[in-house]
């Protein structure tokens, strides 16, 4: 498919043209023909998939005709961050061309007088983040109700930030008869639920990260007991046997970024934070420190870190499995360099075996192991996800033989397969056959239950449970 095919007109066929771009990007052969039919959409896609223009594109010919009013926006474009709206405004100029739309861009740290003169003149695109956009409003400065299109960008990351009770309010404020676009990396209960509130009947796009990235990238798992103080020494231990001109060190939760940091801190790294709660100056000061090479490792959460503009680096450590799979593309992704590969290194506890699973299944491959020299042996090789449940009566080794044998296997592959010996960094294990059916090399761990199992009740269930709901007391 081709731009031409998409019902764009030719002036901005002319602005695509300009900008180089040869074809449309899978989101946005979906995309643009049902926003110029007018119809809702809910994208779900990420930063880099081509997702701006798809409703940039678009927007520009829908607004081509009619006029805007004094203080009366035409469009609306919510997004979590300045460097965001900056973006989206960047994307106008490019391919509005050879259009004349008037934009205002109302972000914090621009002088409120500058975005007044240019609301007062009525503006067909707002791009604004919500607290900045709800200042304006309460200060009387622009009106709602002329609003024809919306779109809600990085949905996802503004409910991390805690902008959706802004958000939700100023959808409130807006026409129910309008078009919208939704846009969001991912798509848990909760950004479901406000898409179904926000759209009507929308046309629905999914696009999958390619998974591409991951083959430039060597991808290694460190498998260890499921302890915080055990990860973090892990982690130090890992970051010290690699080779590493700079890292990001992805955590799941917000809170963790700031005590990984301050305890890589305290073991003499030059170690940053970056999470959503940080003021925005302070966040484009860690990434200025992250890019001069004056911080060598930056512990984020992966809103934080989406949709900015990081460099390449050469490691990414995954102090947690990430919940969603894809964002483990994204993360592994942000390594890689020319002429050399970037690599990725994943902590992994019993507790992320569905997470793994999902990963590994994303990537369409299992990933290696790393033995890591100064971590317990019996703490690096735990079950496998797949691990079957040890059956009654099975012979169990002693934690002694068990860790010579394991230690023996180890050594053995290490010598044999690691590429990395040389360089005199720490072994690197193939992941060992059949290792799934082996007992855990934690004695006293419980087997976990297999999901299905009734937990208690042995191999009675008492009647009651096994009634339907629907059955009626006789
Ligand atoms: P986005 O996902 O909107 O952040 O876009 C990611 C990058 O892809 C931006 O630098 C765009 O300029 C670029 N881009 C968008 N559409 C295309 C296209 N059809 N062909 C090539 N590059 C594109």
């Amino acid at each position: 498919m081709t731009f031409n095919d998409l019902g764009l007109s030719p002036e901005v066929l002319r602005a695509i043209e300009d900008a180089g771009y040869q074809t449309p990007t899978p989101i946005q052969e979906e995309a643009i023909p049902f926003v110029l039919m007018g119809r809702d959409v809910l994208g779900c896609a990420q930063t880099g998939t081509g997702k701006t223009a798809s409703f940039t594109l678009p927007m520009i010919e829908i607004l081509a005709s009619g006029r805007s009013r004094a203080r009366m926006a035409r469009s609306l474009i919510m997004t979590p961050t300045r460097e965001l709206a900056t973006q989206i405004a960047e994307n106008f100029e490019t391919y509005g061309k050879y259009h004349k739309l008037s934009m205002a861009l109302l972000i914090g740290g621009v002088s409120f007088e500058d975005q007044n003169a240019k609301l007062d003149r009525g503006v067909d695109v707002m791009i604004a983040t919500p607290g900045r956009l709800l200042d304006h409003f309460e200060r009387g400065r622009i009106l709602l109700t002329d609003i024809k299109i919306l779109v809600i960008d990085e949905a996802d990351r503004m409910m991390d930030m805690g902008f959706m009770p802004d958000v939700e309010k100023i959808v409130s404020l807006l026409p129910p008869i309008r078009q919208t676009l939704f846009f969001s990396a991912t798509m848990p209960i909760e950004i479901r639920r406000l898409a179904d509130k926000f759209l009507m009947n929308p046309k629905e796009i999914s696009i999958t990260p390619k998974t591409a990235a991951a083959e430039t990238v060597k991808q290694f798992l460190a498998t260890v007991e499921n302890k915080d103080y055990v990860k973090r020494d892990t982690l130090r231990k890992l970051i010290r046997s690699e080779d590493i001109d700079n890292a990001i060190v992805f955590c799941n939760r917000k809170r963790d970024v700031d005590t990984l940091n301050r305890s890589l801190q305290k073991h003499g790294f030059k170690a940053a934070s970056l999470h959503g709660d940080m003021t925005q100056p302070a966040r484009l000061e860690t990434l200025e420190a992250f890019k001069n090479s004056d911080t060598q490792i930056l512990v984020a959460s992966d809103v934080a870190a989406r949709g900015l503009d990081l460099p390449k680096v050469s490691h990414v450590f995954n102090f947690d499995v990430p919940l969603h799979a894809e964002d483990y593309v994204h993360r592994i992704g942000r390594t890689g360099r020319a002429g050399r590969e970037g690599r990725a290194l994943t902590i992994t506890t019993s507790a992320d075996k569905k997470f793994l699973a999902a990963v590994e299944k994303f990537i369409g491959k299992k990933i290696e192991f790393i033995s890591i020299e100064g971590v317990e042996e019996t703490d690096a090789i735990i079950e496998r996800p797949q691990s079957v449940r040890r059956k009654k009566g099975s012979t169990k080794k002693t934690p002694e033989r068990k860790g010579r044998a394991t230690k023996q296997k180890s050594e053995k592959i290490s010598k044999e397969t690691s590429p990395l010996r040389d360089s005199g960094g720490p072994a690197i294990e193939k992941r060992p056959k059949g290792n799934s059916s082996k007992p855990s090399s934690k004695p006293q761990r419980k087997p976990e239950p297999i999901e299905g199992d009734i937990i208690g009740m042995g191999s009675h269930v008492p009647a009651f449970m096994l009634r339907s709901c629907t059955d009626k007391d006789e």
